[in-house]
């Protein structure tokens, strides 16, 4: 066997195989800028599959979120509830606006913000409740909607990981007042980078075209709704070129059979994992009944007794790459500069130490997940016969 066939990496990125026609396509017609027609066809998709007010597409994540900041008028001051395991970008986004986070705890089982700790949190400054789907695992979204609308204060879903995830069958990112996704090349849906806003509350959505448009109502003026554009208020450029959108359609247009091929291998996963569960060795994941997620991600959980970084090592020694997660915000330099704690995190502390994340992209074979599961299970069990796992899936 060749050294690299017995390499597992981490994530590989899917093609689906149409993006240099999309691409060779968008060259031949000479829309390069933003908002030509595979960048209309990108709106219309996503707005018919998360009945979204609005969607619009950006050169990331992080840019959907800075405009959120900025569409919510974040002043120097703002308090913007978050959990605190969660990337950079989250935070980051609203303190580029004067705005200080306020990391809350999360669940011990999903690792979405603990909407118990919500309400304690909220202060006369409270602008913003920022609830990411770790996963693509939504959050206890009814709890988290009812506590903003009887506070008054808006709702902004780090959608990021949960493209094609649905909580009690809504499509994550369309059920607070705005909902970020990204199409990083580590996400499920790629487009190297590249993400969306999606803009729930109507009253926003115009807003959000200009601020997207450098702060002009650039997108009023291409549909004749204005006879000239001009600068109206603050804004940037957040929107990608047409190269960007010709290659994400050519990834939504397979989203549904993408997200299927990543259930199926992540449900492998589970499966012969559950034995080392039983034995109350390791955790799986826990997916709540209202949510359908979309195999973002494979964790586990490691026992307080094993070290993860021999866990990490023996999986390289044998070929396999496997990491770990976010360090939380708030043990993180800037943001004991820039946030504040509610509480004291220990669920976040303890269960960010132990999570360790599995192989998982489109075409992992069977045999490579098994391979996984058996360097995992000779290091975390004495007990178990580690080659009795296998069997188990084939029941
Ligand atoms: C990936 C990710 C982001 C950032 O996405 P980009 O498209 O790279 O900007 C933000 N939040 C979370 C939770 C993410 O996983």
């Amino acid at each position: 066997m060749k050294e690299s066939d017995r390499r597992i990496p981490f994530n590989l990125p899917h093609m689906t195989g149409q993006e240099l026609r999309y691409i060779a396509d968008a060259h031949a017609n000479g829309c390069l800028a933003g908002d030509g027609p595979f960048t209309r066809r990108c709106h219309a998709w996503l707005e018919e599959q998360t009945g979204c007010n609005k969607a619009l597409l950006t050169h990331s994540c992080t840019a959907a979120l800075e405009m959120s900041a900025l569409l919510l008028d974040i002043q120097v001051g703002d308090e913007i509830i978050m959990p605190s395991y969660t990337f950079v970008s989250t935070a980051n986004a609203f303190v580029l606006r004067g705005g200080v986070p306020v990391f809350i705890d999360v669940h011990e089982d999903t690792l979405n913000m603990d909407e118990a700790h919500i309400e304690k949190a909220i202060t006369k400054k409270t602008k913003v409740i920022v609830p990411v789907h770790y996963a693509g695992v939504a959050c206890a979204m009814d709890a988290i909607m009812d506590i903003a609308r009887r506070y008054r204060i808006k709702v902004v879903e780090d959608a990021a990981q949960g493209v094609m995830s649905r909580y009690q069958h809504r499509a994550l990112g369309s059920i607070g007042d705005l909902g970020a996704y990204s199409f990083h090349e580590t996400k499920n849906i790629i487009s190297g980078e590249g993400g969306a806003l999606l803009v729930n509350d109507a009253e926003l959505a115009l807003r959000a075209e200009i601020i997207r448009e450098k702060g002009t109502n650039r997108s009023r003026f291409f549909r004749g709704e204005v006879d000239k554009y001009t600068w109206q208020e603050v804004g940037s450029s957040f929107l990608p070129g047409e190269l960007i959108a010709a290659f994400l359609w050519a990834q939504l247009e397979q989203a549904q059979q993408i997200t299927q091929t990543r259930l199926t291998s992540w449900q492998y996963y589970h499966t012969i994992l559950e034995p080392l569960e039983k034995q109350g060795i390791i955790h799986r994941p826990t997916i709540p009944e209202e949510c359908q997620h979309n195999a973002h991600m494979y964790y586990v959980l490691l026992p307080p007794w094993i070290d993860r970084q021999m866990v990490l090592d023996e999986f390289k020694r044998n070929d396999i790459w496997s990491v770990f997660h976010y360090v939380p915000l708030h043990s993180s330099v800037a943001g004991q500069k820039y946030g504040r704690t509610h509480g004291e995190l220990t669920v976040t502390n303890r269960q960010a130490a132990r999570l360790i994340r599995l192989p998982l992209w489109v075409g992992i074979r069977e045999e490579q997940q098994n391979r996984v599961v058996q360097v995992l299970c000779r290091l975390v069990s004495r007990d178990i016969r580690c080659s009795s796992l296998l069997g188990n899936a084939r029941r």
